[in-house]
């Protein structure tokens, strides 16, 4: 077949290294019954691995030439090929104790970790490559400059562990960026978490909304109805100063008052 232009607007930098892949799918460790699926198989640097070690994988893949390219190289009984763009795919329908990976084309990567979390009580696990800057935000504490709401809302629903980095010559492409692969466990049912998940995110949406600017200020028409002694919050602290609980603490307080 012939060769494959790398497309920008899919964020298509294809995975070369021979030793970061078996480091990634070392980490990943793939059992043959897995109920796994790779977002951005591409050219299959790990679809190849995955393969190998599993009864059966699904991919998704928005590039048509690539989706092609896939079936001409596997049998559909090794690989399920669903041609579209993740951020559409309902992950709900692909049964019970999912398994997600992919080494994620970055320019989408906040949009898609926002809608992988509506799935997280189907999956089992989440190992992606992203570009370091994001992994550092998603695992950032309070009082970090990477701390935002990519953070919070991430770090209530999972158990999040950088693994390691990836640096651009590993791919061809090289991209601009240094990467790094995440692991995200679901946290279990019991973790603690906000009466109501909208209210919570709307919280801490509109809080991050102006970074730097004092909670007091940045609540808007939320902060009359704040009691800020009860919470033990003071009402100048900035957005990345609230720890997850206090995140969770504000958002059932504004329930309460019936904001
Ligand atoms: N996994 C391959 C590797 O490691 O070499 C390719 C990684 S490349 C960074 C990202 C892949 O995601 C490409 O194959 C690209 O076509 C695909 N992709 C981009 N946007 C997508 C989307 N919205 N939905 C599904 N796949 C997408």
């Amino acid at each position: 077949m012939a060769q494959h232009q790398a497309r920008k607007r899919f964020g298509q930098n294809f995975l070369e290294d021979e030793a970061i892949i078996d480091q990634i799918i070392r980490a990943i460790g793939p059992r043959p019954v897995d109920n796994m699926v790779e977002i951005g198989p591409g050219l299959s640097a790990l679809t190849r691995p995955l393969t190998q070690a599993l009864e059966r994988l699904r991919v998704v893949e928005i590039d048509r030439d690539l989706a092609a390219r896939l079936r001409h190289h596997y049998s559909p009984n090794k690989l399920e090929i669903i041609e579209a763009d993740a951020l559409s795919v309902d992950f709900g329908a692909l049964g019970p104790n999912l398994r997600i990976v992919g080494n994620l084309p970055y320019n989408i990567s906040s949009p898609l970790l926002f809608h992988l979390l509506d799935y997280a009580d189907a999956v089992l696990d989440q190992h992606f490559m992203l570009q370091r800057e994001v992994i550092d935000r998603m695992v950032a504490k309070p009082g970090s400059s990477d701390y935002s709401r990519l953070s919070v809302m991430l770090q209530a629903r999972y158990r999040m562990t950088k693994l390691f980095e990836v640096p651009p010559e590993a791919f061809n492409p090289p991209p601009r960026v240094v990467s790094a692969v995440v692991r995200m466990v679901p946290l279990p049912a019991d973790r603690a978490q906000a009466r109501d998940a909208k209210v919570f995110s709307q919280v801490v949406a509109r809080a991050f909304s102006q970074k730097r600017k004092m909670l007091r200020g940045g609540l808007g028409d939320w902060t009359p109805h704040i009691d800020w002694e009860a919470l033990e919050i003071a009402p100048t602290s900035r957005p990345a100063d609230l720890s997850l609980e206090k995140y969770i603490a504000l958002a059932d307080h504004l329930m309460d008052k019936g904001v």
